[in-house]
C-alpha cells in the first residue's frame, strides 16, 4: 500500500517501485488522500486552458486512471480536498475544510478502514517532512503514520519511503562545489539538500535505492 497526497504523485514517488512489484505478481494499492483540486498546471502546453483550469479535478482524475492501468495497481481515493501550496510571505491561511487542517484521527479513520480491507505487508509513505513542504504531504504522513499506530490495525510492517532518489540524482547533477562549499548556493535545491542531510551535507553518504526512479 503507497500512500500518496495528490493525483499524480504515485506516478513521480515510486512508481518504479510499484511496477517493479507489480510485475512480481504482487498486489499494489495506491491510496490518494486528496482529489488534486488546488494543483498547478505546470506543462506550458497546458497553461491557460480554460477546461482544464475549470475542471482540474476531472482531468486530474482522467490521469488518475491512466496512471492506475499503466502501473498495474489498485487505487482507492481517500476523499479528502486539496489544501494547495500556500506562497507568499506571510504565507495565507489554508482553506477551510481541507486535507491539511482534518483532525489527525478523522483522516486516518478512514486509512484504517482501507487497511483493514486490503491488509498491506508493507505502507509506504512520506518522511515527517512530506518529501517536500506541501501540507498535504506532511498530513499524509501524519495521517498514515497514525493509522499504523491503530490498535486495530491488523500486524502490518510500515517502512517509510524516503524520497532519496530524486535527491540523489540532484545531488550527482551538481557540480563538486555544492557539497566542497555549500554555504555558495542559496537556491531552493540546496534549502531542500540541508532539511534533509542538515550538517550531515558533506559526510551523509546518498542511499540510492537498486530500483532507480525513472
Ligand atoms: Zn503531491
Amino acid at each position: 500500500m503507497c500512500v500518496h497526497a495528490h493525483p499524480d504523485d504515485e506516478s513521480s514517488k515510486g512508481a518504479a517501485t510499484m511496477a517493479k512489484y507489480v510485475y512480481e505478481g504482487v498486489d499494489v494499492l495506491v491510496v490518494t488522500c486528496t482529489g488534486g483540486e488546488r494543483g498547478s498546471v505546470l506543462n506550458p502546453k497546458l497553461q491557460g486552458d480554460p477546461y482544464i483550469e475549470e475542471h482540474i479535478h476531472e482531468v486530474r482524475a482522467k490521469e488518475m486512471d491512466e496512471a492506475r492501468q499503466i502501473l498495474g495497481v489498485k487505487q482507492s481515493w481517500l476523499g479528502f480536498v486539496d489544501s494547495g501550496l500556500p506562497e507568499g510571505d506571510p504565507l495565507p491561511p489554508l482553506p477551510a475544510g481541507c486535507f491539511a487542517l482534518q483532525d489527525v484521527d478523522v483522516a486516518a479513520g478512514a486509512l484504517v478502514k482501507l487497511i483493514r480491507e486490503f491488509r498491506p505487508h508493507v505502507i509506504t509513505t512520506y518522511d515527517e517532512n512530506g518529501g517536500y513542504p506541501h501540507p498535504d504531504h506532511v498530513k499524509t504522513h501524519e495521517v498514515t503514520v497514525e493509522a499504523f499506530d491503530d490498535p486495530d490495525v491488523p500486524g502490518v510492517t510500515c517502512y517509510i519511503a524516503r524520497a532519496r532518489t530524486e535527491l540523489a540524482m540532484r545531488v550527482r547533477s551538481l557540480s563538486g562545489a555544492v557539497r566542497d562549499d555549500p554555504e555558495r548556493l542559496k537556491d531552493e535545491m540546496v534549502r531542500t539538500l540541508r532539511r534533509y542531510f542538515g550538517d550531515t551535507i558533506n559526510k551523509r553518504p546518498i542511499i540510492v535505492p537498486y530500483v532507480m526512479e525513472v
